[in-house]
């Protein structure tokens, strides 16, 4: 049995502002924000100095890490393996018993929660809380990190979830990951620029999928992306605006013949049997068969 961690109280904190923080900026954190750390019993905690690192804040009282923080520019050193959907963390350089390394070795054998902040971008970070080191292996000098189940279903004392939750829960936070990894490739390839009306402004541009991602064909890759604006956006996923595969657009039969303001007419019928701006790089560019399988369906619709 292990031992209670002394910091739940602030675990639980902790797991609860930073998925505030997630909901808050739609699963991309910017460093800036999460620098502000969070309060518990009336102080403010940090959250960590968003290096690379194992964080142990100062007012704990356990051994144990409260945040992990991988690094941009060095993703290889904390690897997400897609196949077999584990997360893994190595060890601080240096000796296996540096403060750091102890302090993310005691999470496991207090089997206690912590928060993940996962760099996707400069500045820009995944948060997956609560985290649960899984596996400890000191000859590879690394754990293993599976997510757990929100903050009001835990109990101290240690991981409640069995096997099935951190399945699940694991899944979940890799579908996240994938998602945001797929806004950040798209806007990169388009120059945060709506493909169809060029508009940049960052708030009002968004990474659309070609063929939705419940859709077998729906991957989240950039190739299956737009970077659309709202307006654009949601004209294409209502089938008012479609795009074929040469990338020309579409625009309703029923809304080029209907009169209205210049939302309608410049916005809207304006694109009609204009191209796509396309992105540079070939292979970051929309795979003509996904636009078919979506193009079809504008068909369909807009009949
Ligand atoms: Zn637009």
């Amino acid at each position: 049995m292990a031992a209670v961690d002394p910091d739940l109280p602030l675990r639980q904190a902790a797991v609860a502002a930073a998925r505030k923080l997630g909901q808050d900026y739609d699963d991309l954190v910017p460093r800036t924000r999460l620098s502000d750390g969070f309060t518990f019993d009336g102080a403010r905690v940090s959250f960590g100095s968003f290096q690379r690192g194992i964080h142990r804040a100062r007012i704990q009282r356990g051994p144990a890490a409260l945040t992990v923080t991988t690094s941009f520019k060095d993703p290889y050193a904390d690897t997400f393996d897609a196949a077999g959907a584990l997360f893994t963390y190595a060890y601080r350089a240096g000796p296996i018993d540096q403060p750091d390394n102890r302090a993310l070795r005691a999470a496991y054998e207090l089997q206690t929660p912590l928060v993940y902040f996962r760099a996707l971008a400069p500045g820009q970070y995944l948060v997956v809380a609560p985290m649960f080191v899984t596996a400890d292996d000191p000859v590879a000098r690394s754990v293993v990190l599976e997510p757990g189940l929100p903050v009001q279903d835990m109990q101290p004392g240690g991981l409640v979830s069995g096997p099935d939750m951190r399945a699940y829960a694991t899944r979940e936070a890799r579908i996240r990951l994938h998602q945001q990894r797929f806004k950040l490739d798209v806007m990169r390839a388009y120059r945060h620029r709506c493909a169809i009306c060029a508009l940049r402004e960052r708030s009002l541009v968004q990474a659309a999928h070609i063929v939705p991602d419940a859709d077998p064909h729906g991957i989240a890759s950039v190739v299956n992306g737009l970077a659309l604006c709202a307006i654009h956006h949601l004209a294409f996923d209502r089938s008012v605006l479609g795009i074929d595969p040469d990338g020309v657009v579409h625009i309703a039969r029923r809304l080029l013949k209907e009169t209205d303001g210049p939302m309608l007419r410049t916005g809207l019928q304006g694109f009609h049997g204009e191209a796509i701006a396309l992105p540079r790089q070939p292979e970051d560019r929309p795979d003509p068969a996904r636009l078919q399988v979506r193009f079809d369906r504008f068909e369909l619709a807009a009949a």
